[in-house]
């Protein structure tokens, strides 16, 4: 005996979504709060289809990271052929990459593609912790800072990369001087918390300016850096408007993000990526 059911769906109306698509270039995190989980996520709140290379696979909680092994070279070259001999995206962003031989690559196969790139070092956590070798901050700033259209990188990083600590505007000139001569386009550093606010500094089309936000308590921070390329890739992708809106709205959506409580573990919560909309309101 078989029940016979019939759903009576529409196989005649055509549904068009967007067909903005952007690709990352990330480590994995398997709880899902940082790295390209995070990434694809942000992608598909705003409508953007989401593809991923894999650069690095983390074994990690919301508590912290127990163990890491890299892609080799070659199978991220693999990756990003098949997916750009297929498709092309109308943006891409780099997160963690892992080795100066992955960097390589990764420059090689970008040094092609004729559309927006958002650069993520992942080099320092925002606590200060060493993501990577110094080998991987020279290969990332010679490497792959030329062929950025933003490099978003925190105060640690920056002060790696320059020498200068961030703790007025004048820092960030001296910083972002410096930071022009890698050969990346625009900068956006995440200053951290300077007079009581959450404070970035933005250069785009020659004007460097400081940009406040409120500074949350919320400690939901996990993944929030990757989180604010994705929204700002994610933006560029889906086109008519500016990267200096396009960093503005990505600065929106990440405070809405980490405003949010997600409770999914014992450690430091994750930006919440559900709350990110396509439209600011
Ligand atoms: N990429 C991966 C794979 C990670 O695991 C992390 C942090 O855990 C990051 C990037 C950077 O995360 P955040 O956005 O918190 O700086």
């Amino acid at each position: 005996m078989v029940e016979h059911i019939e759903l009576d769906l529409d196989a005649n109306a055509i549904v068009d979504v967007p067909a903005a698509t952007s690709l990352t270039i990330a480590g994995s995190d398997p709880s899902g709060g940082a790295g390209l989980q995070a990434d694809l996520k942000t992608f598909q709140q705003l409508g953007v289809y989401g593809m991923s290379a894999v650069t690095l696979l983390t074994a990690q909680n919301t508590r912290g990271v127990t163990g890491i092994e890299l892609c080799s070279p070659k199978f991220v070259e693999k990756q990003l052929q098949a997916i750009l001999g297929d498709i092309s995206p109308d943006s891409v962003k780099t997160g963690a990459l892992g080795s100066v031989e992955i960097a390589d690559v990764v420059a090689a196969e970008l040094s092609r593609v004729r559309v927006p790139i958002v650069v993520d070092p992942v080099l320092v956590s925002k606590h200060g912790d060493l993501l990577a070798g110094e080998d991987m901050i020279a290969g990332c700033r010679d490497k792959i800072f030329p062929l950025a259209t933003l490099i978003t990188p925190n105060r640690f990083e920056t002060e790696k990369l320059t020498g200068v600590a961030i703790n007025n505007d004048v820092d960030a000139e001296r910083a972002v001087d410096l930071l022009l001569q890698t050969g990346a386009s625009a900068i956006l550093i995440k200053a951290g918390e300077l007079d009581g606010r959450s404070i970035h500094y933005v250069f785009v089309d020659g004007i460097l300016t400081r940009v406040s936000t409120p500074r949350l308590e919320s400690g939901n921070t996990h993944g929030s850096g990757c989180v604010l390329s994705a929204v700002i890739t994610g933006r560029l992708a889906l086109g008519s408007c500016s990267l200096f809106e396009a960093i503005q709205f990505g600065l929106t959506q990440t405070f809405r993000a980490i405003k949010t409580n997600t409770i999914v573990g014992g450690g430091i919560q994750p930006a919440e990526t559900r709350v990110i909309v396509r439209d600011a309101d």
